[in-house]
């Protein structure tokens, strides 16, 4: 009962449930929540649906895992009707199949675009969240759940001069939505991530000059693509249950399982066979699939790298570029895999150059081009590939305040913490989709088990006029010990990347921190499911 006599349940909201981001978590968000009967509302930065295949518009820019296990799995009538043209679809067709979805299923009429939120504020009276626009509108709504993305805040690099290029410069992810010409003009791309990689070996098609300016190379490996034809497509279909079964067994939700033997269990002969093997194959196999040690064992991890080595000097024709290309720092899988095609075979071209930031400085940046220690580049246009405020910066960037004025970026500088990464105390009511400390991975396996989650807590809360729910700090702290213990012995954990939340463009974020759940499926989805049938007994609710 508040102070005015008035029970919790019946204080009015503009809306039952806010959902922020229109990509695959919060397109799914909203068809279930609708489904419960809910009246959502979802608010979304861009001017159309898609998320991630929104603004990722990049030349190359393409799925890295088989399309078909890589798109929603919740509706028959969907599988059915909906055809892959390629095992990894790009970026055109990914964003049609989205548009398709929320048409599909009338998702747009509760959508509002260029709607980009400021705040979310948490009020302990009438448990509700007070959301505010950037243009100044505020909506009072009972639940909050954040799709927003892991890899949604571009990051610039810190480099002077930046702004004085007059020549037209962008973000791969924020990419013009117009087409753009490269040819016969001077193009520069700096950072060689997944999303370097894919534009690069794109964009070395039709260019006047490509110069790659790298900090540190990646062990890239061959995403062997291929169309899908209509019997091929059939076959995948009617397999649809099975391959999804495979997903939800696997160790990350991929098509693509561990290998139970080590790489010193085999011969020699049987791991270079068993190694050529994978190379050839489709996607992460070689990352996901392979001998169950190379993640953990330092040694198995370099037998591999060195193959790696050898098939990168093998394909470059100059020995010295091939060697740069090569990473020195880290082993193979210990950061996120960038699947290639052609990519090495780029540097053989005479009009791409690569530039190792390490030997030869980027000093500035000037209206025409980028002048590095040795020489001066002019440039028609500058392409920043240089990553994101991984896992963070989506929520970082929201001034989110939860219970006593709780700020959630403070809270998450003493220490990046959630339960299930999905609940976070002092912030009731507040729900994400992949926050920090899920389950990445394939991430629209994990995006529907977290909606559903989701969606499964709210429906037990309404049908029990339950108005509140809230992590309890032991509840966080049991399931930190439990992402510490499951991410033991794993090597990419030893390694900077996004994955380890570091950023060196951002203030702060030079020193890994825990930012992901890195266990199983298997053991995450247990503990989640664990949560549930125990009637949510690690929240507070009321
Ligand atoms: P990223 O992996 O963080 O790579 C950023 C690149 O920019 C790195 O090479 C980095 O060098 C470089 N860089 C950053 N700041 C720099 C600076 N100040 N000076 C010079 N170089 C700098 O980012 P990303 O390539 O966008 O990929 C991020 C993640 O997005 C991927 O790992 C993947 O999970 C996802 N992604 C997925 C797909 C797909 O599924 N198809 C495609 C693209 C991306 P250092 O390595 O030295 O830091």
């Amino acid at each position: 009962m508040t102070a005015s006599g008035q029970t919790v349940q019946d204080i009015k909201t503009d809306y039952d449930a806010i959902v922020i981001g229109a990509g695959i978590a919060g397109l799914y968000q909203l068809y279930k929540l609708r489904e419960l009967g809910l009246n959502v509302r979802v608010f979304e930065a861009g001017t159309g649906v898609g998320g991630t295949w929104y603004w990722n518009r990049y030349p190359g820019a393409r799925f890295d895992s088989e399309s078909y296990s890589y798109a929603y799995s919740f509706s028959q009538e969907l599988l059915d009707e909906w055809d892959w043209s390629e095992h990894f679809a790009s970026q055109p067709e990914i964003l049609r199949y989205l548009q398709h979805v929320a048409n599909k299923f009338d998702l747009l009429k509760d959508i509002q675009f260029s709607s980009d939120v400021k705040s979310a504020i948490y009020d302990e009276h009438s448990r509700t969240w007070e959301i505010a626009l950037e243009n100044g509108s505020k909506y009072r709504t009972r639940f909050l759940i954040a799709g927003i993305g892991l890899l949604s805040q571009p990051t610039m690099p810190k480099i002077e001069g930046i702004a004085s290029f007059q020549g037209p410069s962008f973000h791969t992810s924020r990419w013009p939505h117009e087409p753009v010409d490269f040819s016969n003009k001077k193009v520069a791309v700096i950072g060689t991530g997944a999303s370097g990689i894919q534009a690069i070996q794109e964009i070395c098609k039709d260019v006047g000059q490509l110069t790659v300016f790298q900090r540190r190379p990646n062990w890239s490996a061959p995403l062997n693509n291929d169309k899908i034809n209509p019997e091929e497509m059939g076959k995948i279909r009617s397999g649809y249950d099975d391959m999804f079964d495979l997903c939800n067994q696997t160790q990350a939700g991929f098509l693509h399982t561990v290998d139970p033997r080590s790489t010193f269990e085999v011969t020699e002969k049987e791991r270079y066979e068993f190694w050529e093997h994978l190379y050839a194959g489709r996607g992460f196999g070689i990352w996901m699939g392979n001998f169950k040690d190379v993640a953990t064992d330092p040694k198995a991890n370099k037998l591999m790298s060195d193959f790696l080595a050898d098939k990168i000097r093998s394909r470059v024709n100059d020995p010295d570029v091939a060697e740069k290309l090569i990473p020195k720092d880290h082993g193979f899988g210990t950061r996120r895999v960038p699947m290639e095609t052609k990519y090495f075979e780029a540097y053989n071209q005479d009009n791409v150059e690569l530039v190792d930031i390490n030997e030869n400085p980027i000093e500035q940046i000037t209206p025409s081009g980028i002048v590095t220690q040795e020489k001066d580049f002019e440039f028609d246009f500058i392409i920043y590939a240089t990553g994101f405020n991984a896992i963070l910066g989506s929520y970082d960037r929201i001034n989110i305040e939860g219970t006593n004025g709780q700020k959630l970026r403070d809270q998450w500088k003493q220490e990046l913490s959630s339960f299930l990464g999905i609940q976070i105390n002092n912030f009731p009511n507040l729900f994400m989709i992949l926050g920090p400390h899920a389950l990445l991975g394939n991430n629209p396996r994990s995006i529907e088990y977290n909606v559903e989650w989701i969606t499964t807590l709210i429906d037990f809360m309404r049908e029990r006029g339950l108005t509140r729910a809230e992590a309890t700090p032991e509840a966080v702290d049991s399931w930190y010990n439990y992402v510490v213990e499951q991410g033991e012995g794993l090597l990419s954990n030893q390694i900077d990347s996004w994955m380890t939340g570091v950023n060196s463009n951002l203030e702060g974020r030079q020193k890994r921190i825990l930012a992901r759940y890195s266990g199983s499926q298997a053991s995450y989805r247990e503990r989640c499911d664990e949560v549930a049938s125990n009637s949510y007994a690690e929240l507070n609710l009321l």
